[in-house]
């Protein structure tokens, strides 16, 4: 029978736990309040009587933590030797930095990390067309391929173990960014009346932004920062309207005057004409 431990049952924790019951999976529980196995147990989970037994229970340890802190809170409680031989799958997220010393420190007692940056919430696990990002050992991943597949699909990165939780983080740059920018426009828009169900359909057209990355993309890759579409004077001033259509609308300005103070940056160090993906050069110094 195959099978697979579990450690963290968080919101995450759980939806995968239970997704490989689902899947017919022995599954072996640890968690630090026992008491939200209570679900799992009932259906069929071991719940383990600590953590050495619940890392020694499988091949397979599946982590799923709020962060490293707690990864290490959890594992340092295990003996050292109870890790030779495993594969950690750890689904928890947090820096490059941090994988790569957990990388380490798992390789030091003999176990190797697979670390991964779940794209999904945790109704989705389990279900069609959720995917992971993974990096580590190609080889760990194959001979676990079918079990992490259970939860998700599988974007396998690289070998650097950071890599997952770098592109996790990148990923998330834009979502919070990006998801705040609708909550900001939405603001403005209540200050004017307008309501959410009428602003839907064109927040939806504003935010997608698919065209735009794939004009960008190649442009940055050649080095080429040409502004014959679009320049950094035309998001001056197009910030600038931004800013007192939030003013007047009484709404908190501080978002877009941070994005008009970048342009205006760029325009200061003599890119005004460029286009803005500029501003990329501006951002990494
Ligand atoms: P939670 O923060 O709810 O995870 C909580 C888990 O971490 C619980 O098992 C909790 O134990 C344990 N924990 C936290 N601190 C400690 C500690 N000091 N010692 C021991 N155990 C600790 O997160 P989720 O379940 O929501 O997510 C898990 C991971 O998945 C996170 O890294 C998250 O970023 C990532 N993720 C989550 C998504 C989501 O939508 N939820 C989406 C994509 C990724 P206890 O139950 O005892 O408190």
């Amino acid at each position: 029978m195959n099978s697979v431990t579990v450690i963290g049952l968080g919101p995450m924790g759980q939806a995968m736990a239970h997704t490989y019951l689902d899947s017919g999976y022995d599954v072996t529980v640890w968690n630090r309040t026992a008491a939200k196995a209570d679900d799992l147990v009932a259906r069929g989970a071991r719940l383990a009587p600590s953590v050495e037994a619940a890392v020694t229970a499988n091949d397979l340890v599946v982590l799923s933590l709020t962060d490293y802190d707690a990864v290490y809170a959890i594992l340092e409680q295990a003996p050292a030797a109870a890790f030779a031989g495993r594969t950690v799958a750890n689904l928890t997220s947090d820096t490059p930095d941090k994988a790569r010393k957990a990388a380490a420190w798992l390789a030091e007692r003999g176990a190797v990390q697979i670390t991964g940056g779940v794209q999904v919430p945790p109704p989705l696990i389990g279900k069609e067309g959720a995917e992971t990002y993974y990096s580590g050992p190609e080889d760990a991943i194959e001979t676990h391929r079918a079990a992490l597949e259970v939860l998700t699909g599988i974007d396998h990165l690289g070998e650097d173990p950071g890599l997952a939780a770098l592109f996790y983080q990148i990923g998330m740059d834009m979502f919070w960014t990006g998801l705040v920018s609708y909550l900001h426009a939405q603001a403005v828009a209540e200050a004017n009346g307008i309501s959410a169900e009428r602003f839907l359909p064109n927040a939806v057209k504003t935010m997608d932004f698919r065209y735009f990355l794939e004009y960008y993309a190649p442009r940055i890759a050649a080095g080429n920062h040409e502004g014959e579409v679009e320049r950094v004077a035309m998001g001056v001033a197009s910030m600038e309207h931004v800013l007192h259509t939030v003013e007047a609308s009484g709404v908190d300005g501080s978002l877009p005057a941070t994005v008009l103070d970048l342009f205006r940056r760029a325009a200061a160090e003599g890119h005004g004409e460029d286009s803005l993906t500029r501003l990329i050069e501006v951002l990494k110094r």
